[in-house]
């Protein structure tokens, strides 16, 4: 059994390829179960949104047909399709309102939180913090609570604060307090992390969480998803037997997927 439970959609005006695509690519490499996580809708035009980033909220019923007529693909090719969402967090709750009863309302299979810092309205909040390490420090902060709210599933790439240059970039061990007080409250919100393989690919050309974080979240007890958060097609999987092969030697049995907003395992079988 192998998932992979982050990949995006051409509806956020930044991937490409059509969903079925995605699936057949999947299935070509051994993957048995894909959730569509595309970035959710936000209607607070100047804080979130814009050309671009994501789908519009009247996009909504197009994405669920996507995934439909992804998943009618996937029974053919033995590939499970599953409908997330890849949700949103920031410091004001009071403006995450709409978007958790966009949660609430519809049926997704899984849901994700993000927390992109890169986006203007969360730099603009967290610059007002002051130095760089009190930054880095806040956010692993509000991956914490974050996952405290139980709105989510997995906390996406949950050291993004690495790249994107709100901060010039750190090593982990730098902010070992802060991350392992995450990792804690982490394993107690019933609430997983996710491993994310594009960092592999991108910038630092590291896992998201870095491998140092997730020898920690080994030993805090801390669940895992895994996703590629994919783009286009040849992203589906990336990096997936490596990575499966550190998580095994990190001394993890076992990786989680969602159906129905329900928690499965499965175990890891290193290459
Ligand atoms: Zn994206
Ligand atoms: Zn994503």
């Amino acid at each position: 059994m192998l998932a992979d439970c982050h990949m995006h959609t051409y509806l956020c005006g930044h991937a490409i390829g059509e969903p079925a695509d995605y699936v057949r690519a999947a299935a070509s490499r051994g993957i048995d179960l894909i959730t569509f996580t595309c970035h959710v809708p936000m209607s607070d035009e100047d804080s979130f949104s814009g050309e671009g980033i994501r789908m519009r909220y009247d996009d909504l019923p197009r994405y669920r047909d996507l995934v439909a007529e992804a998943r009618a693909v996937g029974e053919g090719e033995g590939v499970e399709v599953l409908y997330g969402i890849e949700g949103e967090y920031f410091p004001e709750e009071s403006r995450l309102t709409e978007q958790w009863q966009l949660l609430e309302q519809e049926s997704f299979d899984f849901v994700l939180c993000s927390l992109h810092h890169q986006l203007p309205c969360f730099r603009e909040w967290l610059y007002r913090l002051g130095s760089a390490e009190a930054i880095a420090a806040a956010y692993f902060g509000l991956v914490a609570q974050a996952a405290k709210t139980g709105k989510y599933d997995s906390i996406a790439h949950p050291d993004l604060i690495r790249i994107y240059n709100t901060i010039p970039p750190f090593a982990p061990e730098t902010q070992e307090k802060a991350i392992r007080e995450m990792l804690a409250v982490v394993a107690e919100s019933n609430t997983c992390l996710e491993v994310n393989t594009s960092g592999l690919s991108k910038q630092i050309y590291e896992l998201h969480p870095a491998p140092a974080i997730l020898a920690w979240a080994a030993e805090a007890g801390v669940k895992l998803t895994l996703g590629s958060d994919s783009h286009c097609q040849e992203q589906v999987g990336q990096h997936f037997p490596e990575v499966l092969d550190l998580l095994s030697q990190l001394g993890f049995e076992k990786l989680h997927y969602y159906r129905g907003r329900k928690r499965f395992d499965y175990a890891i079988s290193a290459s």
